[in-house]
């Protein structure tokens, strides 16, 4: 165990303190740019940032289109076409990559229900790249398609001949019949599968032994209710795996939206909330690392659960207590979504690779950085106090393995991003000399020795159950 060591900054000299800090500290340098100058970007994952390819991930792309459909429902034994053909190809295709990446099916039988119009099998294809500890971190798509008449752009729409005058018609088919029309999901989710499947080959050739253990998962039958995440993640909960991490992609592969609106310079992060729930760090974290190691590429963080009437795989993890975040186009084009024209024409195949640089580069930094501190005692009550003069912030954590030093944080109680960090050392408590805990957020992020840095973990008051009010009678 390490020794509790305590830091006291004075009030008057916080930020002289923490240059202080920074500069007598050598660790925090992880690596140089070509002029010499210190840099906190690891080399290593720049190196994996850059190594995502745009051809590789049209190559993907037209692989997955070329199988017609991939619904959840349509033909398991025909060679070329239909969700049998392509989840044995994702299955294959990530088996080449590297001897490192275990690749396998994860397989349920459903019963008819809802959507699910018979029992049948579902196979989410996985790739798991084992790390120094078990804890996991996942990036996700959904390779499974769907069209139906009029796709979302009637859907959305106040009347069909409003939103989507040229929607074709989908014949209704027989629901015990394999649905084998054409439903070729290219961006929804082509995209993130492309993605998914792309990272599993950058991060297996990197070389890199990261401390999580790494996930890449394409999961099926999203479009019937999120049904693989689902039964993935519960029977995580069962076996009482660690997912630290969800990033799920679902439709980030086109950049001009139905009204002609074109931006391919930015993504949406979608979490639920509170405000500092996991998943709500998470997004700051994609956002802080995304705009460092890809900064030509703007995170947009959206302070929701997803878009209005719409879903995706990630709240499926934040259903069962995970924190995961989804990602989402800035512009869609709903005309091209459960709809037959939702082809490889609506592809900017370098939108897509930004995106898929974007989610590197917060993998690389959360495979690599120590777990996030654990600032709850053992009754889940926030370590933070006012000591020693009572009006200070007074911040204690339990130390997270792998861990050379801590980063606080802090930012106004009415705001959402992080405002202050400062490097704190190898510490496990912090005194911030009259700082009003109440007027404040304050979190703690774990660092290892060369700079990389975990998700932070808030001060946050548990709710207060209120109890009736006994009365005379
Ligand atoms: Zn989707």
């Amino acid at each position: 165990m390490k020794s509790v060591r305590k830091v006291r900054l004075k009030a008057d000299t916080t930020y002289v303190a923490a240059i202080a800090f920074v500069m007598l500290i050598p660790y925090v340098v992880s690596g140089f740019s070509r002029t010499g100058e210190p840099s906190d970007l690891d080399p290593r994952i720049v190196k994996v940032v850059q190594s995502v390819s745009e051809d590789r991930l049209v190559a993907i792309l037209k692989k997955l289109e070329s199988f017609g459909t991939r619904s959840t429902l349509s033909s398991i034994d025909t060679p070329d076409r239909g969700i049998g053909a392509a989840r044995e190809w994702i299955l294959k295709e990530m088996s080449n990559y590297s001897p490192r990446l275990q690749v396998s099916f994860d397989s349920y039988r459903v019963a008819k229900q809802g959507r699910i119009t018979r029992d049948v099998e579902v196979r989410n294809v996985m790739a798991v790249l084992p790390g120094k500890t078990a804890r996991r971190v996942y990036v996700s798509g959904h390779y499974d398609t769907l069209a139906r008449p009029g796709g979302q752009g009637s859907a959305n729409a106040s009347r069909p001949s409003f939103g989507d005058p040229d929607a074709p018609v989908v014949p209704v088919t027989d629901p015990d019949a394999p649905l084998d029309n054409l439903a070729p999901g290219v961006n929804d989710d082509g995209s993130g599968t492309a993605l998914t499947i792309e990272l599993a080959r950058v991060f297996s050739q990197s070389g890199i032994d990261f401390d999580a253990t790494l996930v890449f998962m394409c999961h099926v039958a999203e479009e019937q209710g999120l049904i693989g995440a689902r039964l993935h993640a519960e029977k995580a909960v069962a076996q009482k795996i660690r997912i630290d991490a969800v990033l799920n992609n679902d439709i980030v592969g086109n950049d001009k939206s139905g009204n002609a609106i074109v931006d391919g310079a930015t993504i949406r992060v979608y979490s639920e909330g509170p405000e500092d729930s996991p998943s709500r760090e998470l997004a700051r974290f994609v956002q802080r690392w995304g705009a460092r190691y890809v900064p030509s590429h703007k995170v947009r963080l959206m302070a929701r659960p997803d878009r209005f009437g719409r879903g995706g795989d990630h709240s499926a993890y934040n259903q069962f207590g995970f924190a995961a975040v989804g990602f989402r186009e800035s512009r869609e084009n709903f005309t091209r979504q459960h709809d037959v024209r939702d082809t490889f024409e609506g592809i900017s195949a370098a939108y897509l690779a930004q995106n898929a640089r974007v989610n590197a580069a917060s993998m690389a930094v959360l495979g690599l950085a120590p777990p996030a501190p654990v600032v709850v005692n053992e009754r889940g009550q926030p370590m933070i106090g006012r000591q020693p003069s009572g009006y200070d912030a007074n911040l204690r954590w339990n130390a997270s393995p792998g861990a050379a030093a801590y980063r606080i944080f802090w930012r106004e109680a009415w705001g959402p991003d992080w405002q202050h960090d400062m490097l704190v050392g190898a510490a496990t408590e912090a005194v911030l000399p009259n700082m009003q805990i109440d007027d404040y957020v304050l979190g703690v992020a774990a660092v290892d020795a060369d700079g990389h840095e975990s998700v932070v973990a808030p001060y946050v008051a548990p709710a207060r159950p209120g109890g009736p009010v006994k009365t005379v009678p």
